[in-house]
């Protein structure tokens, strides 16, 4: 059976399901990095395993339901006339266990694994399309979740969804009457107190919700690709912003994606030119994932970028996966220590911490690259920082993000 098989008999069971007033499910399987097995041992090994798995959900369902290959390496599985809707879920199970035994393919031993995703039919379902909507929907939720695991679709998910749907129409909305304040944090020099630069950080005034920082709208707007209209309008705003005369830098954040295309830094220039602002001024904020995701390009995209002046950050270092020996081949002007490691400084995991940022250090000093210690909220962090080597800091005891960045001293008692 193929979708088609599906398209057509699944109005039936609902029909069947309405009449008889039994439980009727859709699951939604799909396999776990399948696409890693097609590219490392070919795409006949790949067919060979789609047949095993299609054998495998029909045995552990023995006579119960139907299961359909939807595509690629999705499979849905009818269940009708079931007692309960957990039958659903331990029917779900048992098809995770069989999968799940070993499979020699290619000459290798692979443990197949997928995440199913289940919808239960109820009056409110008009379509059969709804159903395997839905299934989908709670199968990337067994996904995000850990793969290798089922997932009943839920009200919360329906409301999460829709959620995210607003969302997005609201951040179109938001663009459209350019509701992006840029606030700015102080980057200070822990010696003296001296801001040297402000980061940019994003807020969105909503008119319900009031300024929500990046978390609550930055992976919606990353989902739909809008996060790269909002960050060129927060660069507009902050290039034009830096006309005024003021003795620092200031920082912007970027996104990888964003980073990644082609015209990033001929853009920036261009914005930069265009504003007659002093390109020394402006920073960029990268994480690691980044640089190393084509990482010719990248060190092409940065040395332009510094030829022109405009420096970059390596924004939460310690989080990625370091791949320390590009770290000395890439421009960088400083590490921004990620804040996990400067909580943990006055903490029950300090000697953890202290052992890290040492290590950082240490690392940072001998490539010639200077560090800034982000998310510092105690004196005890700022000096321990200090008494490392660490020279600068950035964090709510130094100064939270505002309105307007503010130069000179921060007060350092
Ligand atoms: P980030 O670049 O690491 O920025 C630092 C974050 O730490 C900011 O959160 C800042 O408000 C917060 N922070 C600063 N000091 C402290 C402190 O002492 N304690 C604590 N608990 N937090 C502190 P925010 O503004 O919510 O931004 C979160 C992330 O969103 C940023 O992390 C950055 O990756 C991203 N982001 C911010 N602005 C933009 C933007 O304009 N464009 C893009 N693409 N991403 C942005
Ligand atoms: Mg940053
Ligand atoms: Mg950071």
């Amino acid at each position: 059976p193929n979708r088609l098989y599906l398209q057509v008999h699944l109005p039936e069971a609902i029909e069947e399901a309405r009449k008889s007033n039994t439980v009727l499910a859709v699951l939604f399987l799909d396999l776990d990095r399948f696409k890693l097995i097609n590219d490392s041992i070919g795409h006949a090994a790949g067919d060979e395993m789609l047949v095993e798995v299609g054998r495998r959900i029909s045995n552990a369902l023995g006579e119960r339901g139907v299961v359909a290959r939807f595509g690629g390496d999705e499979f849905a599985i009818l269940l009708d006339q079931l007692e309960s809707t957990q039958e659903s879920e331990a029917i779900a199970t048992r098809i995770l266990e069989v999968l799940g035994k070993p499979l020699w393919l290619g000459g290798r031993e692979l443990f197949p694994s997928a995440s199913i995703g289940i919808a239960l039919w109820n009056p409110r379902y008009r379509l059969g399309e709804e159903l395997l909507r839905d299934a989908d929907a709670a199968m990337y939720r067994a996904k995000a979740e850990g793969r290798d695991r089922s997932a009943v679709f839920d009200e919360a998910m329906r409301a999460h969804a829709i959620r995210l749907l607003d969302l997005e129409a609201d951040l179109r909305r938001a663009i459209l009457s350019d509701s992006f304040v840029p606030h700015f944090q102080p980057i200070v020099r822990l010696t003296d107190g001296k801001v040297i630069g402000h980061e940019a950080l994003l807020r969105w005034n909503h008119d319900l919700h009031g300024a929500l920082p990046p978390s609550e709208f930055v992976g919606v707007g990353e989902d739909s690709g809008l996060i790269e209209q909002v960050d060129w309008l927060l660069y507009e705003r902050v290039i034009g912003w830096l006309r005024a005369p003021g003795e620092g830098y200031v920082s912007i954040n970027v996104s990888p994606k964003h980073f990644r295309s082609d015209d990033f830094a001929e853009r920036l220039l261009g914005l930069l030119d265009a504003a007659g602002a002093d390109p020394r001024r402006l920073r960029i904020e990268l994480t690691e994932v980044a640089l190393l995701d084509d990482a010719p390009r990248a060190l092409r995209m940065l040395n332009v970028l510094r030829e022109r002046g405009v420096l970059a950050l390596l924004d939460d270092f310690g989080t990625g996966f370091s791949a320390l020996s590009y770290l000395h081949r890439f421009p960088i002007q400083a590490l921004k220590i990620d804040r996990s490691f400067v909580a943990g400084l006055d903490g029950e995991t300090r000697a953890e911490s202290l052992a890290l940022v040492r290590a950082i250090l240490a690392l940072a000093v001998t490539l010639g690259i200077d560090t800034i210690g982000e998310g510092i909220e105690t004196a005890v962090q700022r000096d321990t920082l200090m008494e490392l080597g660490c020279l600068f800091g950035q964090g709510y005891l130094l100064g939270k993000p505002k309105e307007d960045a503010v130069w000179g001293h921060v007060p350092l008692a």
